[in-house]
C-alpha cells in the first residue's frame, strides 16, 4: 500500500499542498481550505466549548448579516463523527429550555434523515412519496456544461443581492444556515424547475458537512416530495433575515423574486415500500454491541466516524488507524478542494495521537487480506465495501435514537413511533 505521510497538523497551507499533490485529480475548483472551518478533533472540541445555544430558538433562521445568526455552525464536526449527536444532546442540558428543546429538535432532525437513509439508501435520491414533474432545464449538454458551471456554484443568478451572499458563503466556506439551504434550494427547483438532484449535487460538492442523508432529505422536505407542500422563497423572507440586504441589490426596485413562486407540479408516485414499515430494524442499525469474531490487526476509519471517540479506535487503543480516498468514489463526486483539505486536515490532527496510515486508491484493493476492527456506519457505501473486506471486530454506530421498525415517512411519524418504541 502506498501510504505517503500526512501533512503537520494544524497548519491550511501544508493540508493545501497534500491535497495538490495526492488528490489534484479529483478536485475542478482551486484548492483551498475553507477561510472559515479547520478540520480535526481539536477544533471540534473547540468549537463544542464554545456552543452556546442561548437565543438560538429565536435566532437560528437568521442569515445575515452574520452577527444576527443564532446557528452554531458544529455541521461539519457532526458530519464526520468529531461531535456525536447524543454527546451534543448531553451538552446542551442546561441551557435554557426553549433554546435547548429547539436545539434538542434539530439533532433529531438530523437523526431522522440518517435514519431514512439507512433504511431506504440511495433510493432517497428518488421522490419517496411524491415526484417533482419538473422538466430539466436544457439538453443532457447543456446540463452538463451548467453543471460544470455549478461546481463554482454560479448557476444561480449572482447579480441578486440574496443568491450572491449565500452562493458565496456555500462555494468560499463550505457552508449555509438551513434557511439559505431552503432558499437556494427553492430558487433552484421550486422556482426555476429545475432537476432537484443536481442541486442537491452543487451542494454536496461545496458543504463541508455534505451528506446524502442530511443533504437528501433536505432538499426533498424543501420541494415537498415528502409532506406534499413545497418551501417557497421570495423577497419576503429575504427582507425578514437579512434585513437590508435588499437595499444593496441592483434588482431592489424590480425586485425578480417579489411574488411567491408557483406551487411545483408534484405527483403521487409509488410509495417506497420500506418508507412505513421496516421488517429488520437491527439490520439496519447495526451491532448494539461489538461482534468480535478474530484479532484485528488495524483499524479501518471512514469518513463518517473520524473522532477519537470513534467506537473502534477506543476499544483498540494499541492498533494503527487506516484511511482510504476512495479514488473510484472521488473522480466521480468531484468534491470541492475545500471538502479534501478539511478531511486532511482532520486525518493530520488524528495523526498526532494515533499511528494512523492514509492511502489513496480502492479500499477494498487496498485493505484486502488485512484483519479490520471497523466502526458500523450507517450509509449503503460502508455496507457494499464491508462486506467485500475482512471485518474480525464491528462497533457499534453512536445512535442518538435507536431505529426502529415504524414509519420513518415524515419527521412527525418517525417520532412518534421513536417514542411508541422507548415505551414499549
Ligand atoms: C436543502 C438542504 C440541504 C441540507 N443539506 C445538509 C447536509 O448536507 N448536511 C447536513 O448536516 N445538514 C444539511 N441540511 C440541514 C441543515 O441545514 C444543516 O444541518 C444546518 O444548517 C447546519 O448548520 P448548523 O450546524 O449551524 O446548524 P444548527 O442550527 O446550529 O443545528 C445544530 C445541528 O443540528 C442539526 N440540524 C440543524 N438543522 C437541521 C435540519 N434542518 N436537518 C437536519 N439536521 C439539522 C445539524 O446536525 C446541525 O449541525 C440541509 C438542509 C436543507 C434545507
Amino acid at each position: 500500500m502506498d501510504t505517503p505521510p500526512l501533512p503537520p497538523a494544524r497548519d491550511v497551507a501544508a493540508a493545501e499542498g497534500w491535497v495538490r499533490e495526492h488528490l489534484r485529480a479529483f478536485v475542478d475548483d482551486e484548492v483551498a481550505g475553507s477561510p472559515r472551518f479547520r478540520g480535526g478533533q481539536l477544533a471540534a472540541d473547540a468549537a463544542l466549548a464554545a456552543l452556546d445555544v442561548t437565543g438560538y430558538a429565536a435566532r437560528r433562521n437568521e442569515v445575515w448579516p452574520a452577527a444576527r445568526r443564532g446557528a452554531t455552525a458544529i455541521s461539519p464536526y457532526v458530519r464526520h463523527g468529531l461531535l456525536s449527536l447524543p454527546l451534543l444532546w448531553g451538552a446542551v442540558a442546561a441551557e435554557p429550555a426553549r433554546d435547548r428543546d429547539k436545539f434538542r429538535d434539530e439533532l433529531l432532525w438530523q437523526e431522522h434523515g440518517r435514519h431514512l437513509y439507512a433504511r431506504v439508501g440511495s433510493d432517497n435520491r428518488e421522490g419517496l412519496r411524491r415526484t417533482l414533474v419538473g422538466t430539466p432545464v436544457g439538453t443532457t449538454a447543456a446540463r452538463e456544461a451548467e453543471m460544470v458551471e455549478g461546481a463554482a456554484g454560479d448557476v444561480w443568478d449572482r447579480s441578486m443581492a440574496c443568491l450572491d451572499v449565500t452562493v458565496d458563503e456555500l462555494v468560499t466556506d463550505g457552508y449555509l444556515v438551513n434557511q439559505a439551504r431552503m432558499w437556494l434550494a427553492s430558487h433552484w427547483a421550486v422556482r426555476e424547475g429545475r432537476d432537484w438532484r443536481d442541486g442537491e449535487d452543487v451542494f454536496y460538492r461545496h458543504l463541508l458537512d455534505g451528506s446524502r442523508a442530511a443533504n437528501r432529505a433536505g432538499w426533498q422536505w424543501t420541494i415537498g416530495t415528502g409532506t406534499g407542500k413545497a418551501y417557497g422563497f421570495s423577497r419576503w423572507q429575504v427582507e425578514k433575515r437579512a434585513p437590508g440586504l435588499c437595499d444593496t441589490c441592483v434588482h431592489r426596485d424590480a425586485c425578480p423574486i417579489e411574488d411567491w413562486p408557483a406551487d411545483p407540479p408534484l405527483s403521487a408516485t409509488e410509495e417506497h415500500p420500506r418508507l412505513r414499515r421496516d421488517e429488520d430494524p437491527a439490520v439496519t442499525a447495526g451491532p448494539t454491541s461489538p461482534q468480535v469474531t478474530g484479532r484485528a490487526e488495524q483499524v479501518w476509519l471512514t469518513a463518517e466516524s473520524l473522532g477519537d471517540d470513534d467506537p473502534a479506535l477506543a476499544a483498540h487503543p494499541g492498533l494503527p488507524a487506516v484511511f482510504v480516498f476512495d479514488a473510484p468514489l472521488l473522480a466521480r463526486l468531484r468534491l470541492s478542494g475545500k471538502r479534501l483539505v478539511f478531511l486532511v486536515e482532520t486525518l493530520a490532527d488524528l495523526a498526532e495521537r494515533r499511528e494512523l496510515r492514509v492511502a489513496v486508491g480502492d479500499p477494498v484493493e487496498e485493505l484486502a487480506g488485512v484483519p479490520l476492527a471497523t466502526t458500523f456506519a450507517p450509509v449503503p457505501g460502508f455496507r457494499r465495501r464491508a462486506a467485500a473486506l475482512e471485518i474480525v471486530a464491528r462497533h457499534p454506530w453512536p445512535w442518538l435514537v435507536a431505529p426502529h421498525g415504524g414509519s420513518v415517512a415524515s419527521f412527525s411519524a418517525w417520532r412518534k413511533a421513536a417514542r411508541r418504541t422507548r415505551t414499549g
